[in-house]
């Protein structure tokens, strides 16, 4: 299959040429078929989430396990009524409050949502966008999209369209290009089936946010700990798999920050006499005082945002340069930091080093 890359970016959208290619996109989504589109957290795999077989080829597309479930995107609140049912008045609440915006939110699924999109549970987890490509093509397309990560299964997830291409070249039949996304995160995922809100998946939107509208939110203790934290069954199934995985050797290291870079520059030097070559993924305080094959900065500690944006650009990139062993300076859990250290702790494997 061939795919194409087409140009879309937002001040496109009211063009002809850009209303064109939209309709295109739309099309081939009301065919069964899959389209990969930017939102504000990261690329989307799309497809009509009412269609079982089109949700069938998001899997095949990704290399996703069928119990893994997709998110469906709706651009208004009227598509809510076909997909969810006795919705609580707090989840009404917070989506009031941060609809459309990074984050999704698990309600009681409605029978004409296809277990196949939901990896077989009788909840779904929903969200409306905020990016105007994927609106504008949620629209077009007039049916909820699931939309998983466009990335192949275990893999970073895409914030730019040409790391869309390098996943699924060949295997779908387009990818709307409209730009590097803003957030680079995926959305915070809170659960509304339950008396209390509980947050499943950290994102840009924190829990204290999420607590400013409907007090008594909790947070899933199978995201907060280890691997498979000790025997605890996450609620977010996605959770238990190994996510956003560089293929290099990934290590945290935590403890004050000049024992950090003294301890990752004695490793670094360790590792290179044994022959491996050797990353370091740092911050714009301290990235002049490392020595390593690569040296690569996410960011200043003092915007969050932007070490958010980079993070998963710089996973790929460490794969492309055949990075064997990466040494990650650590973050701490305030504001947008708690998703961030939740990402990178998932990309390393849950591996930390104190010092
Ligand atoms: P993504 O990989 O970004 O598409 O996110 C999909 C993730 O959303 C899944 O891996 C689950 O963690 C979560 N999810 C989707 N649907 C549900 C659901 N019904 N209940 C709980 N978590 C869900
Ligand atoms: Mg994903």
């Amino acid at each position: 299959m061939r795919t194409d890359l087409v140009k879309l970016d937002k001040g496109d959208l009211h063009t002809a040429v850009g209303k064109e290619k939209l309709k295109q996109a739309a099309k081939l989504l009301r065919a069964g078929e899959v389209v990969a589109f930017p939102t504000e957290t990261v690329y989307g795999l799309g497809a009509n989430g009412m269609d079982v077989h089109a949700s069938l080829k998001i899997y095949e597309a990704k290399g996703r396990p069928s119990n893994n479930p997709l998110i469906l995107h709706i651009a208004e609140f009227d598509q809510l009524d076909g997909i969810a049912r006795d919705i609580s008045e707090d989840a009404w609440k917070l989506m009031k409050a941060f609809w459309p915006g990074p984050m999704t939110i698990i309600l009681h699924k409605r029978e004409e949502v296809p277990v196949e999109t939901t990896g077989g549970l009788s909840t779904v987890a929903v969200r409306m966008p905020s990016h105007p490509v994927a609106r504008e093509l949620i629209l077009q397309a007039g049916v909820p999209i699931a939309a998983p990560s466009a990335n192949k299964s275990g893999r970073p997830s895409p914030t730019e369209a040409i790391h869309v291409m390098e996943d699924m070249e060949g295997r779908i039949p387009m990818i709307l290009d409209g730009g590097k996304v803003g957030i680079g995160i995926e959305s915070t995922i809170v659960d509304m089936t339950e008396e209390k809100p509980v947050i499943l998946r950290p994102g840009f939107i924190t829990p204290e946010m999420v607590d400013e509208i409907v007090s008594g939110v909790t947070i899933d203790p199978a995201i907060m700990g280890g691997p498979l934290a000790e025997g605890l069954k996450p609620k977010a199934p996605g959770m238990m798999y190994r996510h956003y995985a560089p293929l290099g050797d990934m290590w945290l290291v935590e403890g004050a920050m000049e024992d950090v870079v003294r301890k990752i520059n004695e490793m670094t030097k360790e590792q290179q006499q044994l022959g491996y070559k050797v990353a370091v993924i740092g911050t714009d305080e301290n990235i002049g005082d490392y020595q390593a094959d690569i040296v690569r900065s996410i960011g200043s500690r003092k915007d969050p945002a932007q070490i958010g944006a980079s993070l998963y650009g710089t996973l790929r990139e460490m794969d492309q340069l055949g990075v064997q062993i990466i040494y990650a300076e650590s973050y701490g859990e305030e504001e947008f930091f708690g998703a961030i250290r939740n990402r990178i702790l998932k990309a390393a494997g849950y591996q930390v080093l104190k010092v």
